[in-house]
């Protein structure tokens, strides 16, 4: 069940404490060009002539400032069977106990019957800025003897949250920014066979890939030795490309080139083979997150220990954004229209738009 938070990320109506020059409204740009003085800018020229400063760079400085006081949803699911260290790997992306059950597994924890879905949110706020981050996570999974259709209820809860989302878009009185319960991104963890992926692998990822991104990650890396890492890794991806399986980030939505060339050095270096911990050890001299072994400390972000690293920037440091687009941009704008196109409109929306649909 979705813990659902207070809504207080909800923009204000007015954002930001507006200079006397700046421009109002949602176009943002509407009244701007009679700018001649923009505070705190320092430009040469002071702007005042006709050949001077307009000041639509600014535009990234309003942006920040809205980003910054509203918030940004990013909700992030788990799969793979028990004991993979899901929970323990998000809790090392995020550095804080993110994930409900980390703690609890063990002798006692229990496997559930079937697989269940639970989504825990957290605000976490790091430079000013906040990110309401809910990691939806889904025990049971690959646990039973018969492991047919168990992506089922996983497939079943992201339609769900872009049947939300498409609610509140065609209420006539919808909100100023809908809140984003939408699977931004599924990480799907493999176990660290060293073989190849199992069938239930292949499958899930083969039916989850087209609704959702999917990242797949190999699981507790550091059960293998450097040399069975890369031959396995390399096994994944080429059978993740003999069935056909497109992982985020998936080529045919490489913006340009620029941008084809950074996702092919990732696309090269998936699945990532990470390793999670939530514990601190002393390495000459400082304190670092890793696991500690008879031969020493395994590092988490060391790069010559695991991936856990590139893992996490491109996650968050590089890619985080774009996660979101491409769930908004391709996954749900390909829900939407079937579904509008199933319904000849939304007879079964409950709240009804009297105006035609800009789609
Ligand atoms: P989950 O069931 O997939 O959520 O798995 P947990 O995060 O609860 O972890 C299961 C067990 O594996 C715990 O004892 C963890 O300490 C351990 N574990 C988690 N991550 C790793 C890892 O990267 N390497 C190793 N060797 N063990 C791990
Ligand atoms: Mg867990």
């Amino acid at each position: 069940m979705l813990v659902g938070l207070n809504e207080q990320n909800e923009l204000p109506p007015h954002v930001a404490a507006p200079s006397p020059t700046a421009p109002h409204g949602p176009s943002g740009l509407g009244g701007g060009v009679g700018v001649d003085r923009v505070p705190g800018l320092g430009h040469s020229g002071g702007g005042s002539t006709l050949l001077g400063y307009i000041g639509i760079d600014t535009i990234i400085e309003q942006m920040r400032k809205k980003t910054m006081k509203a918030g940004f949803d990013f909700n992030i699911m788990i799969v793979g069977h028990s004991g993979l260290g899901k929970s323990t790997l998000v809790n090392t992306l995020f550095k804080s106990q993110v994930s409900r059950w980390s703690s609890g597994w063990g002798s006692e924890h229990k496997i559930p019957k079937t697989v269940e879905i639970k989504a825990v949110s957290h605000v976490i706020e790091e430079g000013g800025v906040k990110m309401k981050l809910t990691v939806i996570d889904t025990p049971g999974f690959g646990d039973q003897i018969n492991n047919e259709n168990c992506w089922d209820p996983i497939s079943k809860y992201i339609n769900e949250q872009y049947e939300k989302f498409l609610k509140e878009e065609v209420n006539i009185a919808r909100k100023k920014r809908i809140p984003d319960t939408r699977v931004h991104c599924c990480l799907y963890f493999i176990s660290p066979t060293g073989h190849s992926l199992r069938q239930l692998d292949i499958e899930f990822m083969k039916h989850l890939s087209r609704v959702v991104n999917i990242i797949p990650v190999i699981a507790k890396s550091d059960t293998m030795t450097p040399d069975e890492k890369n031959e396995f890794k390399h096994r994944v991806r080429k059978e993740l490309e003999t069935h056909g399986i497109e992982y985020y980030p998936q080529n045919e939505f490489d913006d340009d080139m620029e941008d084809k060339n950074e996702n092919d050095k990732i696309r090269e270096a998936m699945p990532f083979a990470v390793v999670g911990s939530d514990k601190e050890f002393q390495v000459n001299g400082k304190r670092v997150l890793g696991r500690k072994t008879a031969w020493g400390v395994v590092e988490v972000e060391n790069p010559n220990h695991c991936e856990f690293a590139l893992l996490r920037d491109f996650l968050i440091r590089s890619h985080l954004q774009d996660l979101k687009e491409v769930t908004h941009n391709i996954h749900y704008e390909t829900y939407r229209a079937r579904r509008l196109n199933d319904n000849g409109g939304l007879s079964d929306v409950k709240v009804m738009c009297q105006f035609p649909l800009t789609l």
